[in-house]
């Protein structure tokens, strides 16, 4: 036996007994005659003594151990001497007066450091993700990990959810990414898909009767890499029959509320029942689809105000269809030019042309670059739609909706961390509902499901499909967390007809269809129930508890933002015989074509 106990274990009851422990050295020190060990584990660390006078010999010993090698003692539990207690730690009222030591592996001198939180450069990091994943957050992000997935299986297993299993190797599940295709040695020329999640095997297994179902369920789309995208990913999958959408967002809801109670008790709800804006409120208030509830800070509609104020950006914009839309910065009415120029800078990333603004500094005269055009009587509507008090900074965006919402949302959510008024411990969960059903697509000049192909309109709104798409409403539901959206899900069609015609509106060819989803479509004809479902990505959930920047920081494995895994070096060519057995021929891009 290497342990009678793990590191994290013993506490000053155990005083007296002679134990066994094994483990990494995780910091050494040496006070003349005695050489103190922390000897870590993933439990805890324990306090390891090696006495030059009680065992010369293995304090001899102990003089060889560096950093990170991983050793066993053997030695009796003992109270550490009145004022030397580390409260700190669990362990901390004891420590192991070791008289027995051997060294079970050496170890090299890690990269960067295991027992400090110090910053490190994020590729070596993951070059050396075994090693990162030994530091103490990265362990925390792993344990809370696993107790978000253990509490959801239970949660669900209780209610009479299945765990059902579904393929890997499937054929093009659509979620709006590009799919990774998997050429098939059997079948030359043809090609599996993964799935970007199991959205139709999940609605068969509605067809096949299962009723209750999930699934801890990776997800593979080949997009662009961002903060928290990756190429895989890890989705609760679930799905339910003879439901209606409020069935599916009250069991979501109880599942996570009941999961923050039981793993993060330190945070706090922001509001429970969870609250519900419509995509419209959603975009009114806070210009995205995925608020952050925590702060105010809310978008203000002007533009009937200001329609012909004088002030020609104003007029324009409205003119041509556009709005204007300000934020009152409370507070921030003392803003030098220089700090008003950076949010200008900002909101101009996302295609504003500008920022207009009017200052009332405390005591000061109004500042403004626009005020002077406006009569007094429309400045006092504008003031008092805008709510000002003294001390108050107004921001205002003119243009296109589009362009309107995406500078002022995201100025918002940029000048609530810049004003600190985001509370860490806050979690604002909330639906967003009511989601047009159909999008325009520009470029392709054809309509594009806001959710998926296989989500319901809402049935009032069926008839809207054949006279004007896109006042049509989804049956679809979003929850968002934060800053995030972290999953979504739909009352499904469930009837062919329907769903033909879906495919229809979107420019999708009744064959091509039939070519792609003909098994959906026939599983339709034989008994489908009513059904729906959802998808929490468990990713993002897990990095909004762990309270992290990025989803990389709660996957043991990521890929890198270039979407490479640096530890093995994937993806990499592979041998000429792999690919010949394929069928597979490798055409470069010009330039990476060697001369
Ligand atoms: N398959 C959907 C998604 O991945 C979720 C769902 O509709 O259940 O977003």
């Amino acid at each position: 036996m290497y342990k009678t106990h793990t590191c994290g274990e013993l506490r000053i009851e155990d005083v007296g007994k002679i134990v066994k422990l094994a483990g990494w050295v995780h910091r050494r020190r040496d006070h003349g005659g005695v050489t103190f060990i922390d000897l870590r584990d993933r439990f805890g660390i324990t306090q390891v003594v090696f006495d030059s006078e009680t065992a010369p010999e293995a304090h001899q010993a102990a003089d060889a151990l560096r950093m990170e090698w991983v050793i066993q003692i053997e030695g009796v539990v003992r109270r550490r001497p009145i004022g030397s207690e580390n409260p700190s730690l669990p362990t901390g009222e004891i420590e192991i007066a070791a008289n027995n030591l051997k060294i079970l592996n050496p170890a090299k001198t890690p990269p960067f450091l295991i027992n400090k939180n110090e910053e490190a450069d994020e590729n070596t990091r993951l070059k050396y993700r075994y090693l990162d994943l030994r530091r103490d957050k990265m362990r925390r992000n792993l344990e809370l990990r696993h107790r978000v997935v253990k509490f959801i299986r239970d949660y669900l297993s209780e209610r009479g959810f299945w765990e059902i299993e579904t393929p890997i190797l499937f054929k093009t599940t659509p979620e709006g990414a590009r799919d990774y295709l998997v050429p098939s040695r059997l079948h030359p020329g043809e090609f599996y898909a993964l799935p970007q999640s199991p959205q139709q095997l999940k609605q068969l297994l509605m067809v096949a009767g299962v009723e209750r179902y999930f699934q801890i369920a990776r997800c593979f789309r080949d997009e662009d890499q961002r903060g928290d995208r990756q190429p895989e990913f890890t989705q609760l999958d679930l799905e339910m029959s003879f439901v209606e959408r409020e069935d599916i967002m009250q069991l979501t809801e109880d599942l996570f509320t009941k999961l923050v109670a039981a793993v993060v008790p330190e945070k706090r709800l922001f509001a429970s029942p969870f609250p519900r804006l419509s995509y419209h409120e959603a975009m009114e208030r806070f210009g995205k689809d995925n608020p952050d509830l925590r702060y105010g800070l809310e978008l203000v509609n002007v533009s009937d105000v200001v329609a012909n104020c004088g002030f020609a950006v104003f007029e324009q914009a409205i003119r041509s269809g556009g709005s204007v839309r300000g934020i009152n910065v409370k507070g921030c009415g003392d803003y030098s030019r220089k700090q008003i120029d950076e949010l200008t800078e900002y909101v101009k990333q996302f295609g504003a042309k500008g920022l207009a603004y009017i200052a009332f500094p405390r005591g000061g005269e109004v500042r403004s670059t626009f005020v002077k055009f406006l009569s007094p009587e429309l400045q006092k509507s504008l003031f008092e739609r805008m709510r000002v008090e003294e001390g108050d900074l107004l921001v205002f965006v003119a243009d296109k909706d589009e362009i309107v919402f995406e500078s002022l949302g995201r100025l918002r959510v940029y000048l609530a961390e810049k004003l600190n008024l985001i509370d860490e411990n806050v979690l604002a969960f909330c639906w967003v509902i009511d989601f047009p059903f159909m999008v325009w697509n520009e470029e392709e000049n054809r309509w594009d499901p806001s959710h998926h192909l296989f989500t319901a309109p809402m049935p009032e709104d069926i008839p809207l499909l054949d006279i004007d798409p896109s006042k049509a409403r989804g049956q679809q539901y979003d929850l968002v967390l934060n800053n995030y959206e972290i999953g979504g899900g739909s009352i499904r069609i469930h009837d062919r007809t329907l769903q033909e015609k879906v495919f229809k509106l979107i420019g999708l060819d009744l064959d091509v269809a039939r070519e792609r989803f003909g098994h959906m479509l026939e599983a339709f004809e034989y008994g489908t129930p009513p059904h729906g479902g959802i998808a929490p990505g468990i990713d993002r959930i897990c990095m909004i508890l762990a309270g992290e920047p990025n989803i990389r920081e709660v996957i043991a494995f990521p890929k890198n933002q270039a979407a490479r895994d640096v530890m093995a070096d994937a993806p990499s060519p592979v041998e000429a015989k792999q690919l010949e057995e394929l069928h597979i021929q490798v055409v470069l891009p010009s330039t990476l074509q060697k001369s």
